[in-house]
């Protein structure tokens, strides 16, 4: 079996079908060093959820409630504690307008009887008190917690390898082969094939630029750049506890002293520039939310590309031919939904079983309706 991309979409599958199949997962670079290493490792099911959202509200809460014992699981399989923070998520209100916002959104999320409760700004502050002179109050969401993706992926590779998978670096796939309409392998850039008997593409963002297939049978898998910072802390003495969603930029503290500051949302290709207009947006952001970061060191700098679909939600199933299957287009929840992609898409490809929970993420969705036969 060959599985495109060692993300943690690619690395959590593979973890799960090795030790039941022989899994060799490729990438075109470093092992995890795509979104799933840009990303903030927020497990943002509630706080993010908007009208229209309602089958990904059902799958990221799934995931949410697989998290900690796919969290164990991985620190048994690994000895990496992937730091899966449960302090909560906090969304921060700092005028009238701000809460007004908030509150047109949590008539839907009441509907969806998601856990959340608004603060004065006397309880945000006794929460939170480095938080600006003047809030409104903020939206606690008690079950959005946060893990450090980073070691996720540590943690996912050494959890697949130890199970058996094999994961080929610095090995880009060019195309997918195609026989007698089923998927049998994979070419490498350099023109060398390896057959597999079943294809897994999960490239994330560079999805669709993946050859073998017609156009229209591509996953609609673009890239969503976002820039991001993260400013040191003292780890004794951090500035925040809870992930904050302020106007404009949300802040993520690390156990590390590492406060997360992200992340622009740009529509500039594969574009990886790093601007000042990106750094001083959400810098400006973090600064009115949480002013005395003004005093702390800048530690990193970077940029990642979200694999966003055409309907930001995630790719999930079988893909247009036998043997083919997508898992991808993950967008900003990637990090969030690792534990349910990986369990529902080793079901359905080893034992052909499509979960309820996945069945509303299927390429056919984007697929022009047949003609009437
Ligand atoms: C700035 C930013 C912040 C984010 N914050 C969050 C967050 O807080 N919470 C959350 O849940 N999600 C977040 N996300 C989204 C999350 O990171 C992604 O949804 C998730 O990482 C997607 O995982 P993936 O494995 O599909 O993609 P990736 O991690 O990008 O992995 C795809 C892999 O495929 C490889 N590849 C590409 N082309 C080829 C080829 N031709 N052959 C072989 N391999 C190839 C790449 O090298 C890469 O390693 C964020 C993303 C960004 C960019």
């Amino acid at each position: 079996m060959a599985i495109i991309g060692a993300g943690v979409v690619g690395l959590g599958i593979g973890w799960r079908l090795s030790g039941r199949a022989v899994v060799d997962i490729f990438d075109r670079g470093a092992a995890g060093s795509g979104a799933s290493y840009a990303a903030a490792g927020m497990l943002a099911a509630c706080c993010e959820a908007e009208p229209g959202e309602e089958t990904l509200v059902a799958l990221g809460r799934e995931s949410q409630a697989r998290w900690p014992g796919f969290a164990e699981q991985l620190l048994r399989a690994s000895g990496i504690d992937v730091e899966l923070r449960r302090e909560g998520t906090l969304v921060l209100a700092l005028t009238a307008d701000d809460q007004a916002e908030i509150g047109h959104r949590l008539e839907f999320q009441r509907r969806l009887d998601l856990p959340l409760e608004w603060l004065s700004a006397a309880a945000t502050r006794a929460r939170e008190p480095h938080l600006a002179g003047k809030i409104a109050g903020a939206l606690f969401s008690p079950e959005d917690h946060q893990v450090d993706n980073r070691k996720l992926v540590q943690a996912l590779r050494i959890a697949a390898e130890t199970s058996g998978a094999t994961i080929h670096e610095y090995r880009p796939v060019k195309e997918i082969l195609v026989q007698g309409g089923r998927a049998n392998g994979v070419m490498f850039d350099d023109g060398t094939m390896t057959p597999a008997d079943i294809v897994v593409l999960a490239a994330g963002a560079w999805s669709r630029g993946i050859g073998g297939l017609p156009p229209d049978r591509r996953p609609p898998v673009r890239p969503v750049k976002g820039q991001m910072l993260a400013l040191k802390m003292d780890s004794t003495a951090p500035l925040l506890q809870h992930a904050l969603w302020a106007p404009g930029a949300y802040l993520v503290p690390r156990r590390d002293g590492r406060l997360l500051i992200g992340g622009t949302v740009e529509e500039k290709g594969f574009n990886a520039t790093i601007t000042a207009g990106g750094l001083l947006t959400l810098l400006e952001a973090a600064w009115r939310a949480v002013p005395a970061v003004e005093e702390l060191p800048v530690d990193e700098i970077w940029v990642g590309h979200r694999p966003g679909s055409r309907d930001d939600a995630p790719i999930l199933g079988r893909g247009p031919l036998e043997g083919l299957f997508y898992a991808t287009g993950h967008h900003r929840n990637g990090i969030l939904l690792a534990p349910v992609t990986a369990d529902a898409m080793a079901r359905l490809i080893l034992d052909g079983v499509g979960d309820r929970i996945i069945r509303p993420f299927g390429l056919e969705r984007f697929l022009p309706a047949r003609a009437a036969e």
